[in-house]
């Protein structure tokens, strides 16, 4: 049995032509899965009696078995969404409420765990247990929704792991959330961030209808990159620049740069000069991001080094910044009580439920 949202649209039409159905069996199919959200082939009425039951026989619905979930007094809510070949990730829902803006985000995971070993990241720790198909990445989000009673507004690609090496399972499931004709999301509502994996950023602004993307710099210091992201080591600041600067003028999409703030690492005004460079290439943002503490995983020598800067060395970067032109902004540690902020991610309160191998 296979599940029906790792299937692309042509997928099922092949299915169903192959079957000796009419072709737009195939669209009332796509309809009822993402836009009426059926939990059962019986559900669509619209569907010969025979169809309906080869597409039980042959297609599960749902990836996603069970849940749990932790709520921060602010409101974010951390899941842990356990999937029906046993392995599990987490996604994070993020409210936000400004008045007359108001944002309902979902953080979704990619993989499970992570290869790159970025030194501030939990889920680093964890190493690459496997990719996420587009149906556990997909209904992560459709759960969430269920469960909040509510539609989000905004997805980023910013939970365990790093999308751009989960390159054609991102891409079919970009394809469904911004299906012109299901109009999940906008894409602009859609960010997929990267630890900067070159070649893929390339290709990623050449997909069809492109979202948002976002780059986590962290230095603009070659040598401390390397320690704070291992990654940089095959792929240096040049590069990413040049990337950035080319997925901007393919997609005409600005750019946003997070950079997590370090005590006496990467927090001086001479690194904020520097980052204002690289980052004003072409129209973008900066993120500022507040080191959260990883210490429930085993910490190297260099990992317990890294501390977070303060509150005012965060605004004096942030003003530094803004007086070089470059448009920056202060995230928020959302969800960091219940080790659900960014960095977090490696099922710290669930060692019992999660079987990840
Ligand atoms: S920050 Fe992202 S890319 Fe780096 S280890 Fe964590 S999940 Fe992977």
């Amino acid at each position: 049995m296979e599940f029906i949202k790792n299937l692309t649209y042509l997928d099922i039409e092949r299915f169903v032509l192959d079957l000796g159905y009419e072709k737009f069996r195939a669209k009332q199919i796509w309809f009822a899965i993402y836009r009426n959200r059926v939990n059962s082939f019986e559900e669509i009425q619209t569907l010969p009696k025979s169809l309906r039951k080869e597409l039980s026989n042959n297609f599960y619905i749902n990836s996603i078995v069970s849940n749990r979930l932790e709520k921060a007094s602010d409101g974010t809510i951390k899941f842990l969404f356990k999937f029906k070949n046993g392995s599990a990730a987490e996604s994070v829902f993020i409210p936000w409420d400004k008045g007359l803006k108001e944002r309902k985000t979902l953080c979704v995971s990619s993989q499970i765990g992570c290869a790159l070993a970025c030194s501030f990241c939990a889920t680093g720790k964890l190493g690459l247990k496997r990719n996420l198909t587009p149906s556990e990445i997909i209904d992560q989000i459709f759960e969430c929704e269920k469960i909040i009673g509510t539609r989000l507004t905004n997805i980023v690609f910013m939970g365990m792991g790093e999308p751009l090496q989960n390159f054609r399972t991102l891409v079919q499931v970009l394809n469904v959330l911004t299906d012109e004709d299901c109009k999940l999301f906008s894409r602009k509502n859609i960010t997929v961030s990267t630890s900067g994996i070159v070649p893929k950023i390339y290709d990623l602004a050449k997909i069809e209808r492109p979202v948002k993307l976002a780059i986590s710099l962290h230095s603009t210091d070659e040598e401390l990159r390397k320690k704070l992201m291992p990654i940089a080591k095959k792929w240096n600041l040049k590069e990413i620049r040049e990337a950035a600067i080319n997925y901007y003028r393919t997609t005409k999409l600005p750019i946003t740069y997070e950079y997590i703030l370090f005590d006496g690492l990467n927090d001086s005004e001479i690194d904020a000069k520097r980052l204002a460079k690289f980052a004003r290439a072409v129209p973008s943002k900066v993120n500022i991001i507040p080191f959260h503490r990883i210490d429930f995983v085993e910490l190297d020598d260099f990992q317990k080094q890294l501390k977070p800067s303060s509150f005012e060395k965060i605004i004096q970067f942030k003003n530094v910044l803004k007086s070089e032109g470059v448009r920056a902004f202060i995230r928020s540690s959302s969800g960091y009580e219940i080790n659900g902020a960014c960095g977090q991610l490696a099922f710290a309160n669930y060692k019992q439920f999660v079987q990840c191998e």
